[in-house]
């Protein structure tokens, strides 16, 4: 066997598992000890500094540079006694990923010495050089620097030596290099207009706050199978490779027991991530092979999308100490399922409430409805937008690729929510008052159970469920920052609630009864907002049909998804609570198009290599034996009993001329298409003719290499296979 895989395989199969020492602590005494929360901060802060800062994130007001100031040592402090020597500003740059610069807690003494110093001018603010970062134009080199600032209501931390500091990344001008800026502003846009609309059920309500809870999906393989694949060490994927004979059609993967090598590694993430105040909970096997996820408690967006991050970054972290590698691909297997994160969304209240549960009478029940059809209605003004906030090059392997959930934004509400609602439509306000005495059974809101026991219907297939009380967006990508998807869901609410109470105030001015302006508008709403909901098969080609009928987005080319960003609906979104300018969305797409185009670039250049420097010449070797034998077999037989020996090899020798030939051929035509897709200037144009004329090549190469994969002795092929990528651990 080629020797790269047989090694490859065998090292993998002979694996041990790694033993990691349990946890010698229950999880309630060692969970955040690594953070600087409230209760380090209690402990290494003076009384009025705690109580200042405190006040600060509950409110959501600035820091002075003064309590900075105060902070700061404390910090450092306990940040040393923790065994840090330096520290970070964290932040999300418009990549997949996060950026950190470690700087030690030195400075000169004067005396040709060093003391450990940390200031809090420092912890508040820093300049990395934001000119490698991408940011679309938004500054160019030669201009003012960008800087980091820090966000004091998601707590600092300490990974290994260094504290982090999770920061927002802006321009000089104040416009966002990042996804932590923009959602901030969103989250206070939704809270504002959340309150306002809370307003009219209980004037006690000050503060909505939105909470996220992500399952992270995942697969993981061995190292060293991992290192035998070029294509996914360099793009996360494989670019080719037969399905296995067996993959998940048996569903025996799905909630089964976890491999024994996989759980220590689980369990050693567990392990780290509570240390780190991230509240994991749930660990299951996925559908496919190897496919595993992990899901946190539910806790506030902001916080949630950066123990994400954290969460991701622990996991390739800890994945190698058990000779594992992560795939965070949301499509590394053609075939097989692929991952997602599925983020569950919520609002909640100071007063305690879930915005989106059912309460104990009436007007409980009215609030009730006001959020959920206000989110379909949003939902439906801009479906567009939701999906744009989760396209990517690789999530488009995922969506749309006939498997959950489609490329269409549609809500699946299931029975319980759907016939409250038809029952709302259909009922006056007098329904509702008489509905208080419980005798009259006609409408939905005044019964709507206080527990929506909706799970036993749930459908997978709906890219935006609502599951008995939150909304579930399961068309984020797994490998996303899904600040991006949080954005827009958070900012399209926001607005639309703003919207709502307009309308709602407008009626009541004109004399109307505040329930019965409510009424009104929702009843209007729902009926408006029927397009979005949709509880059939999200799979189905009479879907995508209906769905176009509907008037529904059905794009499926990433570069035009994207310019649903700058569409005037998503424009008076975003100017709402100034989460981003017109301009700043336009510059931020420069940078989307330029990271399509790049992905594709990478992904192109890697099949012709491989195509040339791994397929082809071992199909030619094969070959050659093939030619060779042929060339005994006449040598010693009689030309009649040649022929009839040899006709099979010579076909076969024929069948794997033609898709040598077709993979060469393919190869020179997508090379020759993307020369010519380089050549183009303006960043949105380019990213089509990566799409439209490079991107159709993959598959056509694709195809005839994992027919060689068929043909070709297995002992030469030099790719570790499919049955081997999956079924090793
Ligand atoms: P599923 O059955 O969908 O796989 P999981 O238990 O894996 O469910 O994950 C559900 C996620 O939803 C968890 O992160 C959980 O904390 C979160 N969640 C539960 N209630 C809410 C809520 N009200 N708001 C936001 N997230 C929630
Ligand atoms: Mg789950």
């Amino acid at each position: 066997m080629s020797y790269i895989r047989f090694h490859a395989v065998e090292r993998a199969s002979n694996r041990k598992v790694v033993v990691v020492p349990p946890p010698q602590a229950k999880i309630s005494e060692f969970f955040g000890c690594k953070v600087f929360n409230r209760k380090a901060m209690a402990k290494y802060l003076s009384k009025e500094t705690f109580r200042a800062i405190t006040h600060a994130i509950d409110f959501g007001e600035p820091v002075s540079l003064e309590l900075a100031a105060h902070i700061a040592p404390a910090m450092r402090m306990w940040a040393m006694e923790n065994g840090a020597t330096h520290y970070t500003h964290w932040f999300h740059p418009l990549t997949d990923g996060t950026a950190e610069k470690h700087d030690a807690f030195v400075e000169r003494d004067g005396n040709g010495g060093m003391i450990e110093e940390f200031s809090g001018k420092i912890l508040a603010q820093q300049e990395p050089d934001a000119s490698s970062f991408p940011n679309g134009g938004l500054r160019s080199t030669f201009e003012a620097r960008g800087y980091s600032a820090w966000d004091p209501s998601s707590p600092a931390f300490i990974v290994g030596d260094t504290l982090f500091i999770p920061t927002i990344f802006i321009s000089y001008a104040g416009e966002a290099l990042d996804y932590k800026a923009p959602l901030l502003k969103s989250l206070e846009a939704v809270n504002k207009a959340a309150v306002g609309v809370c307003k009219y059920f209980n004037s006690d309500v000050t503060h909505v706050q939105s909470s996220l809870g992500c399952e992270q999906e995942f697969f993981l393989i061995d190292e060293e199978l991992f290192n035998a694949r070029p294509d996914i060490v360099l793009t996360g994927r494989t670019l080719m490779g037969h399905e296995s004979a067996k993959n998940q059609q048996l569903e025996d993967h799905y909630f089964g027991a976890i491999p024994r090598r996989v759980l220590a590694c689980m369990q050693e993430l567990e392990y780290e991530a509570w240390k780190l105040g991230i509240p994991v909970k749930t660990r299951h096997n996925e559908v496919a092979p190897n496919q595993f996820e992990l899901a946190p408690i539910f806790e506030e967006c902001n916080l949630a999308v950066d123990h994400n991050l954290l969460l991701m970054s622990l996991m390739r972290d800890v994945a190698r100490r058990h000779n594992f590698r992560v795939l965070l691909h949301e499509k590394p297997f053609k075939g097989v399922n692929g991952s997602g994160k599925h983020n569950n969304w919520s609002l909640s209240t100071n007063t305690g409430v879930n915005l989106f549960s059912p309460g104990k009478n009436s007007m409980e029940n009215l609030r009730f409805v006001t959020f959920v059809v206000n989110t379909l209605m949003a939902l439906y003004k801009n479906n567009a937008l939701f999906k744009a906030s989760t396209a990517s090059a690789t999530n488009a392997h995922r969506l749309g690729a006939n498997e959950a959930p489609p490329a269409i934004i549609s809500s699946f509400l299931g029975k319980q929510v759907s016939d409250i609602l038809d029952a709302f439509e259909k009922s006056s306000v007098d329904d509702a008052i008489k509905v208080d005495s419980k005798k009259q059974i006609k409408l939905g809101v005044g019964q709507i159970p206080e527990l929506l026991v909706d799970n036993t219907d749930r459908n997978r297939t709906s890219p935006f469920a609502f599951t008995g009380n939150r909304f579930e967006f399961r068309a984020i990508g797994s490998i996303a920052n899904c600040a991006s998807a949080m954005t827009a869901v958070n900012a399209a609410v926001a607005y639309q609630l703003k919207e709502f109470k307009t309308e709602v105030d407008a009626l009541i001015a004109g004399g109307m009864s505040k329930k019965e302006a409510l009424y009104t508008v929702i009843k209007k709403y729902i009926k408006e907002s029927k397009p979005i909901r949709f509880d059939g098969n999200g799979y189905s080609e009479e879907w995508r049909e209906e769905a176009a009928r509907r008037g529904l987005d059905c794009e499926t080319s990433v570069p035009l998804i994207y310019d649903a960003y700058t569409s005037p609906q998503s424009v008076k979104v975003f100017a709402n609570g100034n989460i981003h300018s017109k301009k700043e969305l336009e510059t931020r797409n420069e940078v989307k198009w330029e990271i399509y185009t790049k992905k594709l670039q990478i992904e192109a250049r890697v099949l012709g290599d491989l195509s040339h420097n791994h397929i082809i010449p071992v199909a030619i070797r094969y070959q050659s034996v093939l030619l060779d034998n042929v060339a005994k077999l006449k040598a010693v037989f009689p030309p009649e009993k040649f022929n009839e020996l040899a006709t099979e090899q010579l076909r076969l020798i024929e069948a794997i001329n033609e898709h040598v030939s077709a993979v060469t051929k393919n190869a020179e035509e997508m090379i020759e298409c993307r020369k010519k897709a380089n050549r183009i200037e303006d960043a949105r144009e380019k990213a089509i003719a990566y799409h439209d004329t490079v991107l159709p090549y993959f598959d056509a190469i694709r195809y005839h290499i994992d027919k060689l994969e068929l043909l070709v002795d297995n002992e030469m092929w030099p790719l570790p296979k499919y049955r081997e990528l999956l079924f090793v651990r």
